[in-house]
């Protein structure tokens, strides 16, 4: 298991924002805050930002330029119209195959300088900000995250579920009655299968409502877009156990039985991962 440089200067002691070549988060930037979440559209978006970011000029009236230009060409109807999405997120890395930070100062051709006061948020906000996953989701359960993840799209989607995650981590660790080691399950291929099954799920779900559009979790303490909770009262049910998942992935049963699908489909991954992990 490989740490990060910057997990000794994470909050929470793992680093989930840029963690390699291919994978990082975005999330607190708005990055799925966008008319079409979805991968293909996303990439699209990011991918034609980017481009025109490379031709832009590094001065201040070119950068404020830059963001009208992104805010005409692309569709401004967002999912939680009152959360921002920042213009200038785009593709990082020396093959473009990560969202990040077109303002940072390790962006090339931004010479060192950090534009990111140029943000919805402002310059200090971007470069200190940290979720709550970070500093409330053991670092045990972010270093499986940061593991088993392998397409970016899916990690910001993930990595912002708090307590999504807390729920199904800890249904492994009771079931196999073992506490999860990252150390030892960096290599258990079937075990990192069996959790990518689980956030497969965050794209996949089949039980969200018609017209479901937030696909990404608003996180933030003004509570302003909660989450639409399970009605389990309609169905004369006690809630599940593993409510925190039905909820975050959006749920919506028109019957008892549609519930108990939904509740075996998770057991079934939570199962698979703890035989997984207690097998040799
Ligand atoms: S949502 Fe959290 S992990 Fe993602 S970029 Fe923001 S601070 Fe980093
Ligand atoms: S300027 Fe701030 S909000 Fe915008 S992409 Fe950069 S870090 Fe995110």
């Amino acid at each position: 298991m490989i740490d990060h440089p910057c997990d000794s200067t994470t909050p929470g002691g793992v680093y989930l924002c840029q963690t390699d070549e291919n994978l990082s988060c975005g999330a607190c930037c708005g990055l799925y805050n966008v008319a079409d979440p979805g991968f293909e559209s996303l990439s699209a978006l990011l991918r034609c930002r980017t481009e025109l970011f490379l031709k832009t000029e590094r001065n201040f009236d070119a950068l404020v330029h830059f963001k009208e230009q992104v805010e005409r060409m692309e569709n401004q109807n967002r999912p939680y119209p009152e959360f921002h999405h920042c213009p200038y997120i785009g593709l990082v890395g020396s093959s473009l195959s990560r969202p990040g930070c077109l303002l940072h100062p390790l962006n090339p051709g931004n010479r060192s300088v950090d534009h990111r006061g140029l943000s919805d948020w402002g310059g200090l906000a971007c470069a200190t900000y940290f979720c709550p996953t970070c500093s409330t989701l053991p670092a045990r359960y972010k270093r499986i995250l940061r593991m088993c993840c392998d397409s970016w799209h899916l990690f910001g989607l993930i990595v912002p579920e708090t307590a999504m995650l807390a729920c199904f981590f800890q249904a492994i660790e009771t079931l196999a009655g073992q506490i999860l080691d990252p150390s030892v399950l960096s290599g258990h291929e079937p075990f990192k299968m069996a959790v990518r099954r689980f956030f497969a799920l965050k794209t996949d779900w089949s039980y969200r409502p018609k017209g479901f559009n937030r696909l990404g979790n608003y996180f933030f303490n003004d509570n302003l877009y909660p989450r639409i909770p399970v009605n389990y009262r309609g169905f004369d049910c006690e809630p599940s156990g593993l409510d925190p998942i039905l909820t975050a992935l959006g749920s919506e049963f028109t019957d008892k039985s549609s519930l108990e699908s939904a509740e075996q489909s998770l057991h079934d991954i939570i199962t698979s991962a703890a035989f997984a992990m207690i097998s040799p």
